[in-house]
């Protein structure tokens, strides 16, 4: 099939999908349930900073929502991984095992404490975390000491914690890579910023590891403008994430005492209204882009691309649909075909080893990393009223 056939076979099936725009962007939040009602509701309370009753509601129903047994509000989701990886006893000079196909917040959130990055490659089909990749990384380069940690042989530093991403919402093989990190004695975090309503093996996202991370950004599936959650089951850890995020400020009814060095990071009771109202309708959302990406897969099909699919194991948010194209070329003709005919479609991340703070990370071959950058495109996912 010619290129441009292909191409305006998307093209159309957008125009059609997302009706009376001229350009139809990649994920538009919607607004279409209680957030004007709770959101004056915490206005008219006065309570619009970090304490509040939709903060207290808002954690309840994450803590639900994923099976954790806690949930704590934080301000983003870049600032939940960086507690999240302090709360798994990541420290300077400690190594963290992560995807060099991300979004800048992971890498970020490990460079705040003063640890090391080392890119483990993705599995092709999920874009997430590869176990074998994983596995093989450990054999070749670590080793556990009598004092019970892993170590890399390479650098000599601990390796104390593990932080794979569920990308665009498709789960990755948690349950090997869970597995892995039990016998290395490896903390695993999740970034499943992506993933809020994914769950693999009937289980949320989020709950594999010690500690779950979620993003409520503008362009996540559910969002508050800004925000961020951890979920635990580890209520020593839950307890203390709230006094890290809160200043470390010791409760008492005037004082102002502080035990170590906090954090100014707890989500504001405002931003919790919003998140509240949007997480009455992830059901919706979710039930609506999945039955968006079964026609983009259907279409896919037919117009000979690849569709990148939940594995069957995996039940997927589809909070960004992806398509494989065959190579670099493909890729950039893509790009600037649907731009510039009102079809917003973005490519996949560059590769964090390749960005000139990351340029001298450790890594594996990141053979399906680099070749899925070449080929990952992102085409409209929103809502569909
Ligand atoms: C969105 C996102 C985050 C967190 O982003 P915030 O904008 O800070 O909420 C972290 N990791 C990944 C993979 C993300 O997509």
């Amino acid at each position: 099939m010619e290129n441009s056939n292909k191409f305006q076979g998307i093209v159309d099936f957008v125009k059609k999908a997302y009706p009376n725009k001229d350009f139809v962007a990649l994920h538009e939040p919607v607004f279409i349930g209680n957030e004007r009602k709770y959101v004056l509701d915490a206005i008219d309370s006065t309570f619009v900073s970090s304490v509040g009753a939709y903060v207290n509601s808002f954690e309840e129903r994450m803590a639900e929502i994923t099976g954790a047994k806690y949930a704590i509000a934080i301000v983003n989701g870049t600032n939940a991984l960086h507690m999240a990886l302090l709360l798994a006893g990541v420290e300077r000079d400690h190594e963290v095992l992560s995807q060099a196909l991300t979004f800048i917040a992971t890498a970020n959130a490990i460079s705040y404490i003063g640890a090391k990055l080392v890119f483990i490659d993705v599995d092709r089909d999920t874009m997430g975390m590869s176990p074998e990749a994983l596995n093989r990384f450990l054999k070749t380069n670590a080793e556990k000491k009598s004092d019970g940690y892993t170590y890399n042989k390479v650098t000599g530093k601990r390796i104390s914690a593990c932080i794979p991403m569920h990308t665009f919402g498709l789960p990755c093989r948690i349950d090997e890579i869970a597995a892995i990190c039990e016998d290395w004695n490896i903390t695993l975090v999740e970034d499943a910023a992506e993933s809020l309503g994914s769950y693999y093996k009937n289980k949320h996202t989020g709950t594999f590891g010690k500690l779950g991370v979620f993003s409520f950004n503008g362009n996540k599936t559910v969002t508050c403008g800004g925000g961020g959650a951890i979920i635990t089951d580890d209520e020593a850890l839950a307890k203390r994430a709230k006094h890290l995020t809160t200043q470390a400020k010791v409760p008492h009814k005037w004082d102002f005492v502080h035990d170590e060095i906090g954090y100014n990071y707890r989500m504001p009771n405002l931003n919790a209204a919003l998140a509240c109202a949007q997480l009455e309708q992830l059901a919706l959302f979710v039930e609506n882009k999945r039955e968006l990406a079964g026609q983009y897969q259907v279409l896919a099909e037919s117009l000979r691309f690849s569709f990148a699919q939940e594995l069957k194991e995996a039940k997927a948010n589809y909070w960004l649909v992806a398509l494989v194209l065959d190579d670099l070329e493909e890729r950039n003709a893509f790009l600037e075909y649907t731009n510039s005919r009102g079809v917003m479609t973005r490519p996949i991340w560059e590769l964090m080893n390749r960005l000139p703070m990351f340029k001298d990370s450790q890594a594996d071959d990141l053979e399906n990393s680099l070749w899925l950058a070449d080929r990952v495109v992102n085409i409209p996912s929103g809502f569909r009223t």
